[in-house]
């Protein structure tokens, strides 16, 4: 008997295809009838080298990657990718970076660290919206703009993308890769931890532009540097060999369900539905405003607080699980990464509808 699924609304590491659980759960004992795991055969077998190449083949198709982008996954997550950003890309020692919530501000407080930081968005503590473009403050000799396309934590999603053609647009997509079609030509860097959205944690995917893999410097740090992970196909050292496969099923699977096109309509589709149900509703509350209101992470509070507790601990009862919002905003927050079906969507407006009738 198979055990019983929850509709898993975490953050990351979040919830997996359930084509993708039961193929891994197939080839675990025996890969490609090779007789050993995945996980205990050499990097640099053929049966992993295969499938090295065809993730990063059929990601260049998913995504419409043009020839001049290469694709590196590293170890670290994104918090890596924090320090690695400015250690590799930095000439002038100098960038921008957009402050739209928790996450950007992370990214900023670690390059802080190692160079010249200009936050060039206006203050804005609420992170409940993202200011116009044109009130940006860029800096004259900025070696990137930094932004963080989807904010996991405030719930605020870029839905345009500030044109950039001086400096390059770099851009940490760890919570929104691959959830609709996306323009990598707009982009010099794009990374993400693949935890959400690409497979399990272990796993970092960088895009970035060839002619700033050349910026990396000589005297980095082999294993922080762009330009010898490259050089190596991303094999360094010893890759996290499980996680790789496993966003290799991935990919896979977004392709079988209309690439980004179908995911981009379904994600648009799920978001809409959640957002309908707490706008009409008197009980339930989302502070985002309307243009840039999340499709992957949508926070929410109950207006009278003393029930969200109740509320989380009824609705994990029904298998509507990892609902709590994060610390530092409170409430609740559901996402509806790619694996989530519309019918965990729709269990949770169900019970939301209940939960209120009850207490409303
Ligand atoms: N950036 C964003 C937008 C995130 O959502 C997260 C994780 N939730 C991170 C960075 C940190 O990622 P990691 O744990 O892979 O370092």
């Amino acid at each position: 008997m198979l055990p019983q699924r929850a509709y898993n609304f975490s953050p990351g590491p979040a919830t997996l295809p359930m084509e993708v659980l039961q193929q891994v759960q197939q080839e675990l004992l025996s890969f490609k009838n090779c007789g050993a795991s995945i996980m205990e055969i050499s990097h640099r077998s053929r049966e992993f080298s295969t499938l090295a190449e065809q993730s990063i083949a059929r990601l260049r198709r998913l995504m419409n990657i043009p020839s001049n982008y290469e694709i590196l996954f590293m170890q670290g997550g994104a918090t890596g990718q924090f320090s690695l950003v400015p250690m590799n890309l930095t000439v002038h020692g100098k960038a921008d970076y957009a402050n739209t919530g928790y996450w950007s501000d992370k990214a900023i407080q670690a390059a802080t660290k190692l160079i010249d930081v200009n936050r060039c968005t206006p203050d804005n503590r609420t992170y409940t919206s993202i200011s116009k473009f044109d009130q940006w403050q860029l800096s004259p000799h900025a070696d990137y703009l930094h932004i963080t396309p989807n904010e996991t934590i405030h719930g605020v999603e870029f839905f345009e993308f500030p044109n950039s053609s001086e400096v390059p647009l770099v851009a940490d997509m760890s919570s929104t890769i691959c959830s609709r079609p996306l323009e990598v030509s707009r982009f010099g860097l794009l990374y993400a931890g693949a935890q959400k959205n690409l497979g399990p944690s272990g796993i970092t995917l960088i895009i970035i532009r060839q002619d700033l893999l050349a910026r990396s410097s000589s005297d980095l740090p082999r294993m922080f540097s762009y330009r010898e992970m490259h050089a190596h196909d991303s094999m360094l050292n010893t890759p996290p060999v499980f996680a790789w496969y496993v966003l290799s099923l991935v990919l896979e699977w977004i392709e079988q369900q209309g690439g980004l096109v179908g995911m981009g309509e379904r994600n648009a589709h799920k978001a809409a539905l959640l957002y309908a149900a707490i706008d009409d509703s008197d009980f339930y509350h989302n502070a985002v405003a309307h243009d840039c209101r999340s499709w992957m992470n949508i926070p929410f509070s109950l207006v009278d607080t003393r029930y969200e507790a109740d509320f989380l601990r009824l609705a994990a009862a029904e298998g509507l699980r990892n609902l709590k919002g994060h610390r530092a905003v409170g409430g609740m927050r559901a996402s509806l990464y790619n694996a989530m079906p519309v019918a965990g969507v729709q269990a949770l407006i169900e019970y939301m509808r209940e939960f209120e009738r009850r207490r409303g």
